[in-house]
């Protein structure tokens, strides 16, 4: 097990009051530092361009890494550029790229990325929902192409859709997307009836489902999908906005059913993929469940494999 993280990713700033702040990096840094005080920490590398424009392209490069901002400057209303914020999402992209690399590489079966800006709302061409650059995307991406991967899941158990992901893989065999989100809920993708080629799966629950019908919907529908995909490697885009305190969203989840799935999810990655998982932050913006939520993940992802 190894966690990747970046000093730069705490300085994109989005404006005073937004809720993706930087205190909910170093909630996380700061919990799992406190529980895992043995586990080794390595600081990401920043992406390439040429990693990046795996997924994105030009326009959304020169809009994010060389717009010249001395103020956070809205891209939507959601999402702001600041002057730090370049740097941020290339080493939150980066992140993700060395720890495919560290674990095709066999140093490791399992690594988490506390990173932010988040990613998965941000499609090839368009930053949005908090995110600039899709650092599983770019992650997933890498695995193809730089390791030649046949099969990457992308496992997405924020509360939100990644709408960025299912686009930018809906037409790529290579790579299944699979998300449990509340629906009705920003940004309003994610229906059953989105499938991609068939390598996209969707589970939408609807506010207040709680952790049964989140377990539910994993264990007939999502797990057993994943399984017959046979990933080659598991990427988790993990986002704790589903908790019940959590201020933006309603799916009332514990800590405990991020744990469960997370080892549902090990169990996968052991019978196909060497055990080879890698987890990126995504949401979460209730500082006290990013807390919980985090080293249980963590300690779910180490288990018996990590
Ligand atoms: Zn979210």
């Amino acid at each position: 097990m190894r966690l990747y993280t970046h000093p730069a990713c705490l300085r994109h700033d989005p404006g005073a009051s937004h809720a993706e702040r930087p205190s909910r990096l170093s909630a996380v840094t700061d919990a799992l530092r406190g529980a895992f005080p043995q586990l080794p920490w390595e600081e990401a590398p920043r992406a390439s361009r040429g990693q990046l424009l795996r997924v994105h392209d030009d326009a959304l490069l020169a809009l994010v890494l060389d717009t010249p901002v001395t103020e956070p400057t809205p891209l939507d209303p959601d999402t702001l550029l600041g002057p730090d914020s370049a740097e941020a999402a290339l080493h939150a992209a980066g992140a993700g790229i060395a720890a495919i690399d560290a674990v095709m590489g066999g140093s490791t079966r399992r690594a988490f990325c506390a990173i932010r800006p988040p990613g998965h709302h941000a499609t090839g061409s368009v930053a949005m929902g908090f995110c600039l650059f899709n650092n599983i995307a770019v992650a997933a991406a890498h695995a193809c192409e730089r390791h030649g991967l046949a099969r990457v899941a992308v496992v997405d158990f924020d509360v939100h859709h990644g709408n960025g992901t299912q686009a930018i893989f809906e037409s790529d065999p290579r790579v299944m997307y699979l998300s449990s989100h509340q629906m009705p809920l920003y940004p309003d993708t994610g229906h059953v009836h989105e499938r991609g080629l068939g390598n996209v799966l969707n589970a939408p629950l609807q506010p207040g489902s709680g952790g049964e019908a989140f377990r539910n919907a994993w264990r007939e529908r999502l797990l057993p999908a994943l399984a017959g995909f046979r990933p080659q490697l598991v990427l988790v885009s993990a986002g704790f906005d589903g908790h019940r305190l959590d201020p933006l969203a309603q799916l009332e989840l514990e800590a405990d059913d991020f744990a469960w799935l997370t080892a549902e999810l090990g169990a996968v990655a052991d019978r196909h993929a060497d055990g080879r998982i890698v987890s990126m932050l995504e949401g979460g913006y209730d500082l006290d469940a990013l807390r919980e939520c985090s080293v249980a993940h963590v300690r779910a992802l180490i288990g018996h494999g990590g």
